[in-house]
């Protein structure tokens, strides 16, 4: 059976087949040398391992799981998700010109702001979820067009075909952040993409343990990958072997967690859509979001963990209900098994983020636990 023919949980489960070759163990072990041996004729022992910086098995492990999953043609992780972000910006020219969709993940923003300024690359940032303004902003030439869907906190959802065309038209590449999705319930590459970035801190790894990025491909000889390769090599941006094999131990779970976290998110929004303490529920599952039709043909089992709640009563509101919440966490961050929220306007004050704006990633727990603990939150 060739990779293709294998669903997603199937090549998860199997850690992509990786088993210990040395001891015969189910479980591959973890390599931790940062240097390997040369033969007595000086050739190097395998031709692939000369130096950890940025050669090691355990890592290529998770990434042949990831590339698997996201039907890529290469994938490289790194540290973070911040560290994959900021190693495909550096393949942007000095002076050259790059479209970002506006309200996506506040760390990003802001680093490419400061990036674009610094490097005198022309920056615009627009609403990617509306067709006319991603063309206008796509007429003039460009070289990279830096979308995230569904967006985080406001759960927009970007066309990505129509994405992709406009970018290719301005002679842009076309980067998708799918770190609310993941590669188990989107595709952004089959839709035209040329690169995708997951966070893998978030839901890929799932256990709140491991700070990761990663970045796939559809074109492993283009300019970019190859610059983004020759990058994380040679600035040593690399991931340790003790995270990537927790992350192919977490990435095992990884098709079942999100059949559960996205049933439990769906059932809560549906919950609190309508709740008389609820002003509105943002979640691309609910019928009446307006990118529910686009996300329905995008994503395949699910509409994610991931939710953003407006409290009716304004700031004091919000507060006091994450306050009386007992089995969310009041903590940052997103996709882990365990439920949290979060306050995003105290996080991120000036970049228009409604007072009473609860952000919540929704776990594994028992759906009808999670609701009632809202239940008494909204009503307490
Ligand atoms: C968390 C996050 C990032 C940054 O990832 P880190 O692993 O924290 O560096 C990027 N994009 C999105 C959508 C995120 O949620």
């Amino acid at each position: 059976m060739s990779d293709r023919t294998l669903k997603p949980a199937t090549i998860a489960a199997r850690a992509a087949g990786a088993t210990d070759t040395e001891s015969a163990g189910v479980v591959p072990g973890i390599h931790l040398a940062t240097t390997y041996m040369r033969g007595s004729d000086n050739a190097l022992a395998r031709e692939d391992n000369q130096y950890g910086r940025d050669q090691n098995d355990t890592v290529r492990e998770a990434e042949e799981v990831l590339r698997q999953l996201e039907g890529a043609a290469a994938t490289r992780l790194f540290p973070s998700g911040m560290a994959a972000i900021t190693a495909l910006f550096r393949t942007v020219p000095n002076g050259g010109r790059v479209v970002v969709q506006s309200g996506i993940y506040w760390g990003a923003t802001a680093w490419i702001r400061d990036f674009c300024a610094r490097r005198a690359v022309e920056l615009t940032e627009v609403d990617a979820s509306d067709i006319e303004a991603l063309t206008a902003a796509c007429a003039t030439p460009a070289d990279l067009v830096w979308i995230e869907v569904p967006s985080n906190p406001w759960l927009k959802v970007a066309d990505i075909a129509v994405a992709a065309r406009l970018a290719h038209d301005a002679g842009a590449l076309l980067a998708v952040d799918a770190t609310a999705a993941t590669p188990v319930l989107m595709h952004p590459l089959e839709m035209g993409a040329d690169l995708v970035m997951h966070s893998a801190t978030k839901a890929i790894n799932g256990h709140t343990d491991v700070l990761a990025g990663v970045l796939s491909c559809a074109d492993p000889d283009g300019a970019t990958w190859q610059r983004i390769i020759t990058d994380r090599h040679d600035a040593g941006a690399i991931l340790g072997p003790f995270e990537a094999w927790l992350l192919t131990r977490g990435m095992r779970t990884l098709p079942l967690r999100m059949e559960r976290m996205c049933g439990n998110a769906q059932a809560v929004a549906e919950f609190l859509d309508g709740h008389a303490g609820v002003e509105a529920v943002l979640y691309p599952g609910l019928p009446g979001h307006p990118g529910n039709a686009l996300a329905a043909r995008q994503m395949q089992g699910g509409y994610g963990y991931l939710m953003s709640v407006l409290i009716r009563g304004g700031r004091a509101a919000a507060l006091a209900v994450a306050g009386r919440l007992q089995l969310f966490h009041r903590a940052t961050s997103l996709g882990g098994v365990e439920s949290l929220v979060e306050h995003r306007h105290s996080v991120e004050p000036d970049t228009g983020i409604p007072e009473n704006l609860l952000r919540l990633s929704v776990g594994i727990e028992d759906a009808e636990d999670l609701i009632a603990d809202l239940e008494q939150a909204l009503t307490g």
